[in-house]
């Protein structure tokens, strides 16, 4: 195996595989590597019943286009592997899989990238850090005080209602995962108790179309940061809940409260068996 390559990416999610796409379109010789397999992250950290929350349509990897029937409809968890593998396939990137990437530095004297990664030393003129986000689970320290014996899961490692012991469920909060989760529940019969936070709801459709299309339609997704009237806040904004579940539909909480899941503010703080909300 050469030990030198003009590019490395570090990560074969979607944004990996689509810039080796480029590089190979112009004959770049570059190499990607993927700490498990492609689509990982889609495979291994969603649940069982995950459907995208954007439509199919915007399934537009650099010459993969989405091509199934049902550009309006949300691919489901299985579906949107199935398209990341057949991405690959389709122009079979220069990839290794199973290899971690631990470190990538660049000494002052040198013009190359040293990467220390668990198939030993690689050097590389560029390096494209393709690892995506949300890897690291957020989670508050106050977690610490539930009592041990309650069984505490991340919603990265949550599958489906079966997988958790029985009775009722606190899902701690409400942005797009939290409600999704809340329901899948709610929908297998369980109790549900659920810490809403400040993740704004929003139609799923307004005048017959879908949110995604209206934002894209206002120009919504070629926005940058900096042309963004609201600048860098706008990283710490939270995205509407709804769900592309059934087709897409939106997720209103005050229905599933109706229907007997108990609804609270966000989660204060945790002593003995007792929890103390806020009043948001
Ligand atoms: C719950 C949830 C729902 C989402 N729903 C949607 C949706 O409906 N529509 C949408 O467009 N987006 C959605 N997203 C966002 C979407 O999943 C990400 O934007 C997308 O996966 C980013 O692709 P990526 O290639 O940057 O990262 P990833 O897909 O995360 O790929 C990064 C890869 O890098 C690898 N890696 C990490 N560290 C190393 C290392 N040190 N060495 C080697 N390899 C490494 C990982 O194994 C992984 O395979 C959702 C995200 C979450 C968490």
């Amino acid at each position: 195996m050469k030990k030198h390559y003009s590019v490395i990416i570090v990560g074969g999610g979607q944004a990996g595989l689509a810039i080796s796409y480029c590089l190979k379109n112009r004959g770049i010789d570059h190499l990607v590597l993927e700490k498990h397999h492609i689509a990982y992250s889609w495979q291994q950290k969603r649940w069982d019943t995950f459907c995208l929350v954007t439509p199919n349509w915007q399934c537009t990897l650099p010459g993969y286009h989405y091509q199934g029937d049902d550009p309006e409809g949300f691919m489901g968890r299985d579906a949107i592997v199935a398209y990341i593998k057949d991405y690959a396939q389709s122009f079979n990137p220069p990839i290794k899989e199973d290899v971690e990437v631990f470190s990538v530095s660049k000494k002052p004297t040198s013009s190359l990238f040293e990467l220390d990664t668990s198939l030993g030393s690689l050097t590389a003129d560029r390096v494209v850090i393709a690892t995506g986000s949300y890897h690291r689970a957020k989670i508050p320290r106050m977690a610490e005080k539930f009592a041990s014996d309650i069984v505490q899961i991340h919603s990265a490692d949550y599958k489906n209602s079966e997988a958790l012991p029985p009775g009722e469920v606190l899902v701690v909060g409400s942005g797009q995962s939290g409600c999704q989760i809340a329901e899948d529940l709610h929908l297998a019969g369980r109790k549900v108790h659920l810490c809403v936070g400040g993740a704004p709801r929003s139609p799923r459709k307004y005048r017959g179309k879908d949110v995604v299309d209206w934002l894209d339609r206002l120009g919504y997704y070629n926005l940058t940061v900096d042309s963004h009237p609201d600048k860098e806040n706008v990283r710490k904004k939270t995205n509407h809940y709804v769900t592309g579940r059934g087709g897409g539909r939106e997720i209103d909480l005050r229905t599933f409260a109706t229907q007997g899941m108990q609804l609270y503010g966000s989660l204060n703080d945790i002593s003995g068996e007792n929890l103390e909300f806020k009043s948001n």
